[in-house]
């Protein structure tokens, strides 16, 4: 075994955020004769590649003057759970409060996380985009009423920026720049668009797949340039119905749609074949990476992300109860 040494001591929290590792997926890699990399954002502090976003987009404030670091200011976002938590924590080690708006529909380990952290943790329930009471528009009005700072992660471009600036060019470097495809689900867009801008600059054949759940209107929007939907998934924290600006002019090539049973197959393969503990997302992620390898053949190098962890949805992923409820089928170790 060998052991890498240390080389460097992080600045606090903040400073431990990125410079994740690559992991070589070894089944799906034998599987397709590709090699198959993820990137293990769940290494992040706060547990997920939002931590990156929360620094970005807190960094960027600071920098145009609108939080000043220990005055207190309050950071106010809506969010499936990952970007409050990654909010929070940016913001306990630079001395600001933050009020977080979730869709009740996102899991309890997710909320009873953010209460243990310190968020004013508000829970709306879940509605569409173009209802005023979609926790997006909650979350902007709470920041107007009380005078916060709104961090906007869908149309703030502080968020892929952050992610032009730091997972791409890590990718980049920890493959020497021998990346021939690029597989990720989309939120804000903040991920997808940032590596992807970061990937294409440095070798513009690089192929871009958005992997998209069932139930997400951006697989047809790239595919066919319309934004329509159907069918549903349980992946959290991923799945749109409108272009944001952080999508808005992303280089992406193709798009491919993963059902949550194969998103299941990989999150349960990776864990109990290789010790990788993954969500959801993580999951629709490898899917797509070995349908893109499929399709282009051995030989090939595929970076995807693995987004955060798999005890984020124990009471879903893991649940006999909750899996049967939704149709779908339990892993023997669970049965
Ligand atoms: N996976 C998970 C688990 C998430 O919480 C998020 C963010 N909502 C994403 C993926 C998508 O990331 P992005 O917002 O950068 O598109």
């Amino acid at each position: 075994m060998t052991v890498q040494s240390a080389t460097s001591i992080a600045g606090g929290f903040i400073g431990a955020i990125g410079h994740t590792p690559l992991i070589r997926l070894r089944r799906a890699s034998e599987a397709t004769g590709c090699e198959i990399l993820g990137k293990a954002e769940f290494m992040n502090p706060g547990g997920s590649v939002k931590d990156r976003a929360a620094l970005a987009i807190i960094e960027d404030a600071e920098a145009r003057g609108l939080l000043t670091p220990g005055r207190s200011g309050t950071i106010v976002e809506g969010t499936a759970g990952n970007t409050g938590i990654g909010l929070t924590l940016v913001a306990n080690a630079r001395g600001y409060r933050s009020i977080i708006v979730m869709p009740e529909t996102q899991s309890q380990e997710k909320k009873d996380f953010l209460r243990m952290i310190g968020a004013d943790l508000r829970l709306v329930p879940a509605k569409p985009y173009r209802d005023p009471g979609n926790y997006v528009h909650v979350s902007r009005r709470i920041a107007e009423e009380c005078g916060g700072y709104w961090a906007n992660q869908f149309d703030n471009l502080a968020n892929r920026e952050g992610h032009r600036r730091t997972t791409g060019p890590e990718i980049c470097a920890q493959t020497g720049g021998r990346i021939d495809a690029f597989t990720c689900a989309c939120g804000t867009g903040g991920t997808l668009a940032g590596v992807a801008l970061a990937l294409k600059e440095r070798n513009p054949a690089t192929r871009i797949v958005l992997a998209d759940p069932e139930g997400s209107a951006l697989h047809s929007w790239i595919k066919t340039g319309e934004i329509t939907s159907s069918g549903s998934s349980i992946s959290e924290g991923i799945g749109q119905g409108r272009v944001t600006a952080n999508l808005e002019g992303a280089p992406i090539d193709d798009a491919v749609r993963i059902p949550d049973t194969e998103m299941l197959g990989q999150v349960y393969d990776l864990m109990i074949h290789e010790g990788l503990s993954v969500g959801g997302s993580a999951g629709i992620n490898v899917a797509a990476a070995i349908r893109v390898a499929r399709e282009m053949g051995p030989g090939h190098t595929i970076v995807t992300i693995l987004c955060d962890g798999a005890s984020r949805y124990q009471s879903k992923l893991f649940n006999p109860e909750f899996l049967r409820g939704k149709g779908l089928p339990v892993p023997p170790w669970l049965g």
